[in-house]
């Protein structure tokens, strides 16, 4: 059997007729950057939300920078951010010119509180924390530390489309929840695209300024901006996908909850969920001391498996300049490792899912 890590085209074809139509819908009407389309989306994606406002704009990576450039987050600030995230996390902090200070995290994958607290300097402006893989970190906590310290909070938001912590939405816990919609994302869309929620009106004005150049009105900039559009035929496709996202999401659980039944060997973690998460599995990530070996394993199998992230930003060549190494960031650093993503892409089948377990039940290193 031959089992590929990401397969897009089921999710497509469940539903091509409903985009086919939408996209044949924008291509006639003669409005294509930010249209009626886009506020629609936007409408959309805030009520899916409970949230105030949304921002539409070009990528996830831009949803972080026009965040933290609308919080006013500049040169000489520091933002803490986790050590296992995507690196557009921190590329975002650099890009206005702030310092990433990178976190470590605790073995469940989510930021370790702790540690933030450790790394916040009289600099620290706001803490970004990622909704990895799906899931949504110990936010309580987190929110309580940026009370105490007068902290912006924001989050990486790219990977949790729809997921909850007590019945609240990833997203919805800070000032700002970023969001990409990159085609792999739980709500992908048909190339780049991404926004931003916020309860806060000023925030909500600023990122509109920032993302159309700067300009308050036509023609009239009053700060330097970007060009971050969302485009209407992302946006109205968006529109049709975020009809199906709890379908989506469902799919996820379904193939997690097969994953957390069958998987049985004592090689091999599975990830633990706490009490009242309900994740959306954007990633189902496995933990083996013998990762590489396994992942070899599954591929001679015909599965393809991926790493989500196998260099931490803080060890990479680009931020050499952060004077870190290896061993300041312990457990990020080692689950770098240990980790291994499998496949969970919607409509892969019983079979499918039945052939990877039984392989990962075999591998005894
Ligand atoms: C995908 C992703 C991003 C970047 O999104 P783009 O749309 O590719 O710019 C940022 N952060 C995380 C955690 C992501 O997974």
């Amino acid at each position: 059997m031959n089992i590929p890590s990401v397969r897009l085209d089921l999710l497509y074809k469940a539903h091509s007729d409903a985009y086919e139509t939408k996209a044949l819908e924008i291509l006639r009407s003669g409005a294509y950057i930010l249209s009626e389309e886009v506020a629609a989306f936007e409408n959309e994606f805030a009520l899916f939300h409970g949230a105030k406002h949304c921002v539409g704009v070009a990528c996830g990576l831009d949803a972080l920078w026009i965040a933290l450039q609308a919080m006013d987050i500049g040169p000489g600030d520091e933002v803490i951010v986790q050590g296992n995230t995507f690196i557009a996390t921190f590329i975002a902090v650099s890009k206005v010119g702030a310092l990433p200070v990178a976190a470590d995290v605790k073995d469940d994958f989510r930021i370790d509180v702790e540690d933030v607290r450790r790394k916040i300097t009289g600099r620290t402006k706001a803490v970004i924390v990622t909704q990895l893989y799906g899931d949504i970190a110990d936010m309580d906590e987190v929110l309580s530390l940026c009370k105490e310290y007068d902290l912006r909070l924001m989050e990486d938001a790219a990977q949790a489309h729809g997921a909850t912590r007590f019945g609240k939405k990833a997203g919805t816990f800070g000032d700002a929840g970023c969001f990409s919609f990159y085609p792999t994302k739980n709500l992908g869309g048909f190339g780049d695209g991404g926004a931003i929620i916020t309860d806060d009106k000023h925030l909500e004005e600023k990122m509109r300024i920032i993302r159309n150049y700067g300009n308050i009105r036509r023609n009239e900039a009053i700060l330097i901006g970007k060009n971050s559009r969302l485009d209407a035929l992302q946006a109205g496709l968006l529109r049709v996908r975020l009809k199906y996202l709890d379908e989506i999401n469902a799919d996820k659980r379904r193939i997690a909850a097969f994953y957390s039944d069958h998987i049985k060997n004592a090689l091999v973690k599975t990830p633990a969920i706490p009490e009242g998460n309900v994740p959306v599995w954007h990633q189902y990530v496995i933990q083996c001391k013998e990762r590489d070996a396994l992942k070899n394993f599954l591929f001679e199998k015909g599965i393809g498996t991926d790493i989500h992230y196998p260099i931490p930003p803080h060890l990479t060549k680009a931020y050499e300049h952060l004077g870190l190494k290896p061993g300041d960031l312990p457990v990020t650093e080692r689950l770098a490792k240990e980790i291994l993503s499998l496949p969970v892409w919607f409509g892969i089948s019983e079979e499918e899912l039945k052939y990877i377990t039984d392989a990962i039940n075999d591998f005894h290193g």
